[in-house]
């Protein structure tokens, strides 16, 4: 039996201890006084050894397995008083019941069935959640919507596998089963939908942990400015002066739904001044942790080439880092919002003065971080449940090397099909080992 405070820490109107396991009715009794009926919110008072009172509130009883965790579950509705929601706990643990560890209640649940792994997950992700859209993709994935997909492409991969495995021992009718099957054909529907799965998890997977987006540039080109367009707030100091910015600025923004650390960084140049000099190693500092740098440039300056200088900042970031080139200032260059691709990098003209162009950066933003989908269509998703796609979708590539006319090789291709169903299992947690299990679980908060 495990027990844990089940609301935030600090104050509040309401706190909630919940407990789950076998002994829960007994727990009840004695520590109401009395068993009461599941499923109603029950006044009670809930009472110390002594029978004093630790407090009054609601107490309300689930009967296993129609419960979150699937086994008897108590929850105890009180004031949210840390000291009185501790008490509580603790006279818990006096009846028999231990603390819970960090998302042990969800890895009940999902112990039991109530949940899968992927929707277990989702729980903490929704949690987590810095932006609405982020909020309803992770709703879809608890739904099980992210996991029905996955399903249906295991199912499309077994029965391909079942075909394959009848045919083995018949080695003569191999090219007659693959035309029969339509082997290629299936093969290529299932590639089509891990392709789609995959860009839905992909923008999912953003929504769950975001965007770190670093703004760098010679000084006065006006990254500030820009940083307060993104943000719409004035969340930099804006000023002609060269080098106002010495420490970098973060602020949240949301860009389609992402949530976006944009983070401004002192100008770069050379300078001799030492706290400027330390605002520059900050902002160098601050590019390794970018997922994508936006290089602001002065329009007027850069009409065909960068300049030399713009060009030596471009060159010191790191070679496989995603980049933006943006033109700032259009309105002194008298030039339109635009955008061009130039040596394979993405280039946007804009005025962080008036706002011109602030939606090419933002999409040009969604489209460097792999955001392909519209973010209402996403589901939550983790970097593993990325790699479970992308192997997948590897194996199942590899499979349709082994049907080629000239040269089936069947047991091949079944044992590719083997291992993408094989990876496609573990996202919702068919053949997952109990250390994944313990890594996913222990990052959720406790009390969940
Ligand atoms: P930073 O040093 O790169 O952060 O640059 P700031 O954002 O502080 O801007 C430097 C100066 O350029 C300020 O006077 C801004 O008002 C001005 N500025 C920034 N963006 C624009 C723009 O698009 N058009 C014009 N005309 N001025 C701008």
């Amino acid at each position: 039996m495990i027990a844990a405070i089940a609301t935030p820490p600090g104050r509040g109107g309401i706190g909630i201890v919940r407990v789950s396991g076998r002994d829960v009715d007994a727990l009840t009794r004695s520590l109401i006084g009395r068993s009461i009926d599941p499923r109603v919110a029950t006044p009670a008072t809930f009472r110390d050894a002594s029978g004093n009172a630790i407090d009054k509130g609601l107490a309300i009883r689930f009967v296993a397995p129609g419960s979150y965790t699937g086994e008897h579950v108590l929850e105890l509705h009180g004031h949210g008083s840390p000291i009185a929601l501790r008490m509580l706990v603790a006279r818990c643990v006096e009846l028999g019941a231990r603390l819970a560890e960090p998302g042990e209640f969800t890895r009940r649940a999902f112990m039991n069935g109530k949940l899968d792994l992927a929707q277990a997950e989702s729980v903490a992700d929704l949690i987590e959640a810095a932006t609405t859209t982020a909020v309803r993709a992770a709703t879809r994935s608890l739904s099980g919507e992210f996991s029905s997909q996955v399903h249906a492409l295991v199912d499309a991969v077994t029965t391909l596998r079942m075909f394959t495995e009848a045919t083995l021992d018949f080695p003569e009718e191999d090219i007659d089963f693959i035309r029969a099957a339509d082997a290629a054909g299936q093969l290529a529907r299932i590639r089509e939908r891990l392709d789609e799965l995959l860009a839905r998890a992909a923008t999912g997977a953003r929504l769950a942990s975001g965007l770190v987006v670093v703004l760098v540039g010679r000084p006065n080109v006006g990254k500030s400015s820009l940083l307060n367009r993104l943000v719409r707030e004035e969340a930099a100091i804006v000023t002609p002066v060269a080098g106002t910015t010495r420490d970098t600025v973060e602020r949240q923004v949301e860009v389609g739904g992402i949530p976006v650390t944009v983070v401004d960084t002192a100008g770069l140049r050379s300078t001799d001044d030492e706290v400027e000099r330390i605002g520059i190693a900050r902002a160098w500092a601050a590019v390794e942790r970018a997922d994508l740098v936006i290089a602001l440039v002065d329009a007027r300056e850069a009409a065909d080439a960068l300049v030399q200088d713009d060009r030596d900042i471009l060159a010191r970031l790191p070679a496989s880092l995603p980049r933006l080139v943006v033109h700032n200032k259009i309105d002194l260059a008298q030039r339109a919002p635009a955008r061009e691709t130039r040596g394979g990098i993405a280039h946007v003209w804009v005025s962080a003065l008036s706002g011109a162009g602030i939606d090419l950066v933002e999409r040009e933003i969604l489209a460097l971080a792999g955001v392909d989908v519209a973010g209402e269509d996403a589901f939550i998703a983790r970097e593993r449940h990325l790699v479970a796609l992308r192997t997948a979708r590897s194996h199942v590539a590899a499979a349709g090397e082994h049907l080629r006319p000239a040269a089936p090789a069947l047991e091949l291709f079944a044992e590719e099909l083997r291992l993408a169903q094989r990876a496609l299992s573990s996202i919702t947690g068919e053949f997952s080992a109990d250390d994944l299990l313990g890594v996913i679980f222990s990052r959720f908060c406790i009390g969940k």
